[in-house]
């Protein structure tokens, strides 16, 4: 986790119009069914839950929790929990309903939800979040459960979380029923039941997806420059292992700041760094620069692996890269997009791009269905086959419409679902 700063977090317009926006322009574009359209287009059930958790000093806080369940058309609601100030319900019904089109898109039996706390974890003790997660989880209830809604990590929470979250839904089943139940959430330590490479997972299929538009360009990853931001779970791992390609990392932002060196940055040492610090500032080995210098600094790849609304109207004339692989769930607002577009830089869009988290947290979901372990090189390479397929379907309708990849990835998407939905018919 990342020390957090006074920084301010921006947030421009409702996320979730930016998933309105986009949906309406796919959904157009490939003449969705107007009777499923309606049904995809609302979210199906969504939480907020107002709980109390007992502070080290004695007094007790409130605090407010989301759970927010897109669909379920095509398996239990899956999706992960966000801790940060600037968690709300417009924000967590646009995360829930990116994850119903990621699962969608990678084939795998899951349906779309997301969650988490308004709240900033920086300023509690662990034995205080340890409680503010027991209690959340406690509130949440039967809202998730292993066959109905699988919670994940997501921005500032750990697999430590996770074990608590786990721990605790354990803790309230009949005792008959707790071994069955452990894939109620992925993510977990690999000793509390989670799999080999789901820490990776994320990170791993963005530079599965970069190998793939690689090689679709006819471009060498030797060599390449990329610049990062967000350097968590999702930018460390996608730099830690863009470095065996003989790529380059020049420039890296964060919630403490930004910093570049036009020489490259080690990713194996800038992480010892950030996991003593919290945080890339200060690493003396690069230069301090603000954030335009980051977003206007040219490079072949650029990799938002922090929040959404990076890439606005605003900040997309900045950018100067061959491609941005969207790490991060809506680092691109629809404007921003049109930008992008229009300046002929390609988009890995998120929900294929960043899949690679959700297809782990099936194969561990999986595993402890089976009470099996897999070892890593078969977790990465059914990843692997995963997110090459997923990019596959996704170029050859951005082929068939002729239109530009994130309207794709919705399109197939959105075709597995209505193809369900034909087939199963409304109740009654
Ligand atoms: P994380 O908490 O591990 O890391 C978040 C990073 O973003 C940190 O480095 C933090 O300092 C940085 N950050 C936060 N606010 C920032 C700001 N205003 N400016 C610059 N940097 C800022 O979270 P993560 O799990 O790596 O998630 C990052 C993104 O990837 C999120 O959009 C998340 O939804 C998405 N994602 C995560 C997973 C996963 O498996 N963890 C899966 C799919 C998508």
């Amino acid at each position: 986790m990342a020390k957090e700063s006074k920084k301010t977090i921006k947030k421009h317009a409702s996320v979730y119009a930016n998933v309105v926006r986009q949906f309406n322009k796919a959904a157009d574009f490939m003449k969705l069914d107007p009777e499923i359209r309606k049904i995809l287009a609302k979210t199906t059930t969504e939480i907020i839950v107002n709980f109390p958790a007992k502070m080290d000093d004695g007094t007790i806080q409130m605090f407010t929790g989301y759970r927010v369940q897109h669909n379920n058309v095509l398996g239990p609601y899956k999706g992960g929990l966000r801790y940060h100030p600037a968690v709300d319900i417009d924000e967590v019904r646009a995360l829930a309903t990116w994850m119903t089109w990621k699962s969608a898109i990678v084939n795998i039996p899951f349906g779309g939800a997301k969650g988490g706390i308004q709240l900033n974890p920086f300023k509690y003790s662990d034995s205080e979040l340890q409680r503010i997660t027991r209690r959340f989880t406690f509130a949440l209830g039967s809202n998730i459960g292993p066959e109905y809604d699988i919670p994940a990590p997501d921005v500032n929470t750990t697999a430590q979380i996770m074990a608590w979250i786990l721990d605790t839904y354990l803790s309230t089943q009949p005792p008959q029923e707790r071994q069955r139940c452990t894939h109620v959430i992925t993510g977990k330590p690999i000793e509390a039941g989670g799999s080999l490479g789901r820490d990776k997972a994320t990170g791993q299929g963005v530079v599965f997806t970069i190998e793939e538009w690689a090689k679709d360009k006819g471009f060498s990853l030797d060599g390449a420059t990329y610049t990062v931001q967000g350097y968590g779970n999702v930018g460390s791992w996608a730099s830690l292992l863009l470095k065996p390609h003989g790529s380059k990392l020049i420039a890296v932002e964060d919630v403490t700041g930004a910093i570049a060196n036009a020489k490259g940055i080690d990713p194996d040492d800038l992480n010892v760094y950030v996991k003593k610090t919290g945080g890339v500032k200060g690493y003396v080995k690069a230069r301090p620069i603000g954030h335009k210098t980051l977003l206007s600094t040219k490079a072949d790849i650029f990799i938002p692996a922090a929040l959404e609304n990076q890439i606005t109207a605003e900040t997309a004339p900045l950018l100067n890269v061959k491609v941005v692989a969207e790490g991060a769930n809506g680092p691109t607002d629809p404007d921003g997009d049109e930008i992008l577009q229009k300046q002929g830089i390609d988009i890995i869009p998120d929900i294929l791009c960043n899949a690679g988290g959700v297809v782990v947290s099936y194969f561990e979901w999986l595993q402890n269905k089976r009470s099996e372990f897999w070892d890593l090189e078969e977790v990465d390479n059914k990843l692997h086959k995963k997110i090459v397929n997923a990019y596959e379907r996704v170029r050859d309708t951005v082929k068939e419409f002729k239109t530009d990849w994130r309207t794709g990835a919705y399109i197939v998407a959105l075709r597995r679902l209505e193809t369900v939905y034909k087939e199963r018919g409304i109740f009654p």
